[in-house]
């Protein structure tokens, strides 16, 4: 069964001034759900008001990247949503039981989907981060489909030969109807001890694919920032403390805090 209108997904309705994020990328590995995390905490560090729905089935890491071990509350027919670093967060790992692997098909996916955004009471927020799973499946569909108003946000490495995959994930959104808000490249560069940098990954992989992807959606899609290479950011992300909180001023942090501003 559907949602009703009336009760609807508040973040769907026209007016609302919920601004929706839902940050995609080619494969995994890549950074998304440290990026989603982190950019979800420096916005409520600024005093908004925000959420993070967990959508990545396959690899959901979001409750651990923001240290949430409890799960979600019920009260009648809604489910509260556990808080962590003013952050409200809802994971599909918050549904399952142990280590069991999650072998869902689409329609199952999207009920999943459906029922977060329905049943899962976040109040009024400023912004809602939806963390996909990699690539161009079927979460990615029904997100455009519940959330029409939902921006994609393209998390890449700075590998060229990456850009190809990622694309995929943002051209969805020619199909879709959904704006691309931008392209966000990570694990950019590492800087050594005697202060040079290494471009591990290779470069410049951001820039293409924004190029790429403003010619796809035929709208300007910017390059909103470079994030280093950090092990700030790993470890803040092991131990559920997310860097822009934890270490303000690395390098990682900072990077991250300047595409926030961008949002
Ligand atoms: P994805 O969501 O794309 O699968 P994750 O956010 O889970 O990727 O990141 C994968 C791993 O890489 C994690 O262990 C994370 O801590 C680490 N990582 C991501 N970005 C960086 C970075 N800029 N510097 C150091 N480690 C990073």
């Amino acid at each position: 069964k559907g949602s009703t209108p009336e009760r609807g997904i508040p973040f769907n309705a026209a007016s609302s001034l919920t601004r929706v994020y839902a940050v995609a990328s080619g494969k995994g590995g890549v950074g998304k759900s440290s990026v989603t995390v982190n950019l979800a905490c420096a916005l409520a560090a600024k005093g908004l008001r925000v959420g993070i729905v967990d959508a990545d089935i396959y690899g959901f890491s979001v409750p651990a990247l923001m240290g949430i071990t409890q799960a979600p509350t019920r009260v009648d027919e809604m489910i509260l949503p556990p808080v962590a670093h003013d952050v409200k967060v809802i994971s599909i790992g918050m549904f399952v039981t142990g280590n069991q692997p999650v072998a869902w098909r689409g329609p199952m996916l999207h009920r999943a989907l459906e029922q977060f955004l329905t049943d899962v009471y976040f109040g009024d927020l400023d912004a809602l981060f939806l963390d996909l799973p990699p690539g161009t499946g079927d979460v990615a569909i029904s997100v455009a489909q519940l959330l029409p108003k939902a921006e994609i946000l393209v998390v890449t490495t700075p590998q060229v030969a990456a850009a190809d995959v990622a694309e995929r994930a943002g051209a969805i959104a020619v199909q879709t109807g959904q704006k691309v808000a931008g392209v966000i490249e990570n694990m950019s560069f590492l800087t050594l001890p005697d202060g040079t940098t290494m471009e591990l990954f290779g470069s410049g992989g951001g820039e293409v694919l924004a190029k790429r992807l403003s010619q796809t959606v035929n709208s300007s899609v910017p390059l909103l920032g470079a994030i280093p290479l950090d092990v700030a950011l790993r470890e803040g992300g092991d131990i559920g403390a997310p860097i822009v909180l934890a270490h303000p001023k690395s390098p990682a942090a900072v990077a991250l805090l300047a595409i926030a501003d961008k949002l």
